[in-house]
């Protein structure tokens, strides 16, 4: 695996923390560690901007003057995009899709909405169930009749060139846990359009690294959520020239998806406030709060975390998303005791 082949733009903030989360660990019984690609950088992060580190070298290297992409109303892809764009002195159109019909203010305006439109990119709203890819085409082919050179990057960035900046993450945790001599037993993370566990898939298998990895979903049921990730590894390690991954190697968890994508679970926001009050760290209710519940209740369960097991969260980011859903907090939680936790 040499990434080094392939065009890059060194624009985020790497490596990411890896971290202890001991007040996690003690109110769970088990060794939890967070590696922190919610600090990747580019519009406060996310783990977009390390697939966009490819993309946008792409971009570039095709001589582009716009990109175009798309996502739900609150995607953390369409801004760190926005913010890429920027950086690059490029236009950049998103193409939004209403997910989840909510009409509140924050959610349609406020948030990664807000973010879009300050780097500078318009938007364009679609309803839920649209056909995103083709209405992306046709804007594409739009802009280009008009004389400009259109970069189009799929939803959430994952195609086999941005899922390499989850290929170089394997790698770079990996090369972590060896400087420091920490085995690692176990990763988890949230996963939706699929490029960042297939882009681990991929990577892990490049350098052998036999720990087994589990996505939580956010949207898809598992058959189709594994098949996804798996269809994408194996176009991943093609371009890459590593060794095909097994489809025993995709793992996907989908019991945390609750109602649907973008809307929120109970479950999803206990996670928000233990992260937030046991360890000073923000989730966001649409991925990273759904990963880290089903991290808590298999751990609770006793399905992972046992034997001294040493599990290690990977943070996918998405706090700006929080300021869109406001509304979804109880305001009775805002308290500054907190029954639900174990005193010190
Ligand atoms: C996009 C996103 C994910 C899911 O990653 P995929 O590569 O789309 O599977 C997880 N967490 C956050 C915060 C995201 O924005």
């Amino acid at each position: 695996m040499h990434l080094a082949r392939f065009p890059r733009l060194h624009l985020a903030h790497l490596p990411t923390p890896l971290e202890r989360m001991p007040r996690l660990s003690k109110e769970l019984g088990a060794e939890i560690w967070i590696k922190r690609d919610d600090c990747t950088g580019m519009s406060s992060g996310g783990n977009k901007t390390r697939k966009l580190e490819f993309l946008m070298a792409e971009a570039e290297a095709q001589g582009a003057d716009m990109v175009m992409t798309q996502g739900a109303t609150q995607s953390n892809h369409a801004r760190q995009t926005a913010a890429f764009a920027a950086r690059l002195g490029i236009g950049c159109h998103v193409l939004l899709e209403d997910r989840t019909g909510y009409d509140d203010a924050n959610y349609n305006m406020n948030g990664n909405v807000l973010l879009d439109h300050l780097h500078g990119a318009s938007t364009e709203k679609f309803p839920g169930g649209h056909d995103m890819p083709g209405e992306m085409e046709r804007a594409a082919e739009e802009r280009r009749a008009e004389g400009k050179k259109v970069y189009v990057i799929p939803g959430g960035g994952s195609n086999a060139v941005g899922a390499l900046g989850y290929a170089n993450c394997a790698l770079e945790l990996v090369n972590q846990a060896n400087e420091r001599g920490l085995r690692i037993d176990r990763i988890v993370h949230a996963t939706g359009s699929s490029g960042t566990q297939a882009g681990l898939v991929a990577g892990l298998k490049a350098i052998n690294a036999n720990i087994p990895l589990l996505g939580i979903g956010t949207r898809a049921p598992q058959p189709k959520q594994e098949q996804m990730v798996y269809d994408l590894a194996v176009k991943t390690a093609a371009l890459m020239g590593t060794p095909a991954p097994d489809r025993s190697d995709v793992v996907a968890n989908t019991n945390y998806v609750g109602e649907g994508y973008g809307i929120p679970t109970e479950s999803g926001l206990e996670a928000i406030r233990m992260f937030a009050e046991l360890e000073g760290i923000l989730l966001d209710p649409v991925y990273s709060a759904k990963g880290a519940a089903g991290l808590i209740d298999l751990i609770r369960t006793g399905q992972i975390g046992g034997d001294g097991e040493r599990i290690v969260f990977l943070h996918t980011g998405g706090s700006v998303g929080l300021f869109g859903y406001d509304w979804a907090f109880d305001r009775s939680h805002q308290h500054t005791d907190a029954p639900m936790m174990a005193a010190e």
